[in-house]
C-alpha cells in the first residue's frame, strides 16, 4: 500500500516543536549559558565516560546523581527525580496529572512546550493569560483553581519568554487555595536565585523543574530534574521511559554537578550582563524591554520580525516572537559573553536609528 491511515486525531492542529536555531556567527536565542563547560571540568567528564560499560543499560534512575542533588538540596533520595531533559519531565506531568477528561491551568504567554504536551495528551488547557506587563492575573488564576476542577498548573519562574519571577506570596497563595499539582518550572533559578524549594515540606502538591541546560552549560546533554514530595514522585515514576537518562549523561551529571561552584562566576558575570544589557536597550529610542530575573531579555521593537531579520543577516541569531500569540512585535535576547552582548546591542542600536 502507498498510503497511510491518520495518526492519533490529537495530533492534527499540533506542530512539531520548533526551536528555530539557525546557524550564526553569535548565538543568543535558545538561553544557553555562553560559555562551553571549562576544560578541566570537560577532561574530568571524558574519563568518566571512558569507565562508562556501553554495552550495559544505565541505573534507571541514575542514583548516584539522584543522590548527589538531593544531599545538596536537603532532600531525600525519593524526593529527587532525574529526567531526559527538563523538556521530558514535563511530558511526564502531563502523562501522570492531564490526560483525557483532566485540566491544566496555564498563563501564557509562556514556554509552548507546556501547550503541545497537553494537546499531545488530550488534556484540556485553560488559559488565563497574564496582564499586559506579562505578571500573572493573580486573582484570575485563584478564583479559576477554586472551581476545583483543576488538576495540574504551571508556574514558570522566571517565566520564559517574558523574564520575571512569580511572586511568592502568589504561589504560596495558589498552594492553599488548591490541591491541584502546582510545578513550579525553576529552569532559571541560578540566575533569578530564588527557590520555592523551602515550601516543599508544607505542601505535598509542590514540584519545582530544574535543568542543567541553562546555568551548568549542559544544553547538548539532556539532564532535568524534579524535586517533590515521594508521593509525587512517585506517581512520575508510573509514566517514565525505563532508561532515559543514559549513562554517558549521567557521568558527566556527576561530574558537573560535583564542580557546581565553578560556575559561580560565570553565572555573577551574566547576571550583571543583564542588567548592563536592560540599561542599553532602554536606552535605544523605540527600544522597550522588559525587567528579567533570568538570563534572557524580551523587548519590544517597532517592525520586530524586520529588526530580527536585520540582526541575523549580521550572523546575530536570537529569537522572534514577534507573530507569537500575546507577544506581538517582541523579540528576546539571551545573555551572551560581554563581546557578543556589545555586538548585539551595536547592530540593534544601527538598525533601529537607521
Ligand atoms: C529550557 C527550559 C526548560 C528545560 O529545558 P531542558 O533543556 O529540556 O532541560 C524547562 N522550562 C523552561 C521554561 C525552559 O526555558
Amino acid at each position: 500500500m502507498n498510503t497511510v491511515r491518520k495518526s492519533a486525531p490529537q495530533l492534527e492542529q499540533l506542530v512539531p516543536y520548533d526551536p528555530k536555531y539557525l546557524p550564526a556567527k553569535i548565538m543568543n536565542s535558545a538561553n544557553e549559558n555562553p560559555q562551553d563547560v571549562e576544560e578541566q571540568i570537560k577532561r574530568e567528564a571524558m574519563s568518566a565516560v571512558r569507565n562508562v560499560k556501553l554495552n550495559r543499560y544505565p541505573d534507571p534512575l541514575a542514583n548516584e546523581l539522584r543522590d548527589l542533588i538531593a544531599e545538596a538540596n536537603g532532600l531525600d533520595r525519593n524526593q529527587v527525580l532525574l529526567g531526559n531533559g527538563g523538556d521530558e519531565l514535563l511530558f511526564n506531568l502531563a502523562l501522570a496529572y492531564g490526560g483525557p477528561g483532566r485540566k491544566f491551568l496555564n498563563m501564557p504567554p509562556t514556554f509552548s512546550v507546556y501547550q503541545n504536551n497537553a494537546q499531545l495528551t488530550g488534556t484540556e488547557v485553560v488559559n488565563v493569560p497574564r496582564l499586559v506587563d506579562y505578571s500573572i492575573d493573580e486573582q484570575a488564576v485563584l478564583d479559576r483553581v477554586s472551581q476545583g476542577d483543576i488538576d495540574f498548573v504551571i508556574v514558570t519562574s522566571p517565566n520564559n519568554p517574558t523574564g520575571q519571577l512569580a511572586p511568592e506570596d502568589f504561589v504560596l497563595k495558589l498552594l492553599d487555595a488548591t490541591d491541584a499539582l502546582v510545578m513550579v518550572d525553576e529552569a532559571y533559578f541560578e540566575f533569578s536565585r530564588t527557590t520555592l524549594r523551602p515550601y516543599l515540606m508544607q505542601h505535598q502538591n509542590l514540584v519545582l523543574l530544574r535543568t542543567f541546560s541553562k546555568a551548568f552549560s549542559l544544553a547538548g546533554v539532556r539532564l532535568g530534574y524534579l524535586l517533590g514530595n515521594e508521593c509525587v514522585i512517585r506517581e512520575f515514576l508510573k509514566v517514565r521511559q525505563p532508561y532515559s537518562v543514559d549513562a554517558v549523561s549521567q557521568a558527566i551529571g556527576k561530574v558537573v554537578f560535583q564542580n557546581r561552584a565553578k560556575f559561580e562566576p560565570g553565572i555573577i558575570q551574566i547576571i550583571s550582563e543583564r542588567q548592563r544589557m536592560l540599561e542599553e536597550l532602554a536606552a535605544i529610542p523605540g527600544v522597550d524591554p522588559y525587567p528579567s530575573d533570568s538570563n534572557y531579555i524580551l523587548f519590544k521593537v517597532a517592525q520586530a520580525g524586520q529588526v530580527w531579520q536585520q540582526l541575523f543577516d549580521q550572523g546575530i541569531l536570537i529569537r522572534d516572537f514577534s507573530k507569537a500569540r500575546y507577544l506581538e512585535g517582541s523579540l528576546r535576547v539571551s545573555v551572551g559573553t560581554p563581546q557578543e552582548n556589545d555586538q548585539f546591542l551595536a547592530a540593534l542600536r544601527q538598525i533601529v536609528t537607521a
